[in-house]
């Protein structure tokens, strides 16, 4: 399967512009996951920016999004 990281770079919400992971998704999710994180494109953008990225961080912000 071809890799589709300038195609994902488009999209993708994280602000961690220097990220060697930036838009491979599968590099990202692995990373965090081995963390006991959540790749930042699940955060709201206000969330996003102050990149903490724990399920616990995620819980408590997704909690309060009236949007859900
Ligand atoms: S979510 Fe984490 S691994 Fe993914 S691009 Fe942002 S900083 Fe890098």
């Amino acid at each position: 399967m071809e890799c589709k990281r300038d195609e994902n770079l488009l999209e993708c919400t994280c602000s961690a512009t220097t990220c060697k992971n930036r838009g491979m998704c599968c590099e990202c999710v692995r990373h965090h996951r081995e963390a006991g994180e959540i790749p930042g494109c699940f955060f709201p953008k206000s969330a996003e920016i102050k990149h903490n990225r724990s399920i616990k961080y995620f819980i408590e912000v997704m909690s309060k999004n009236k949007d859900l």
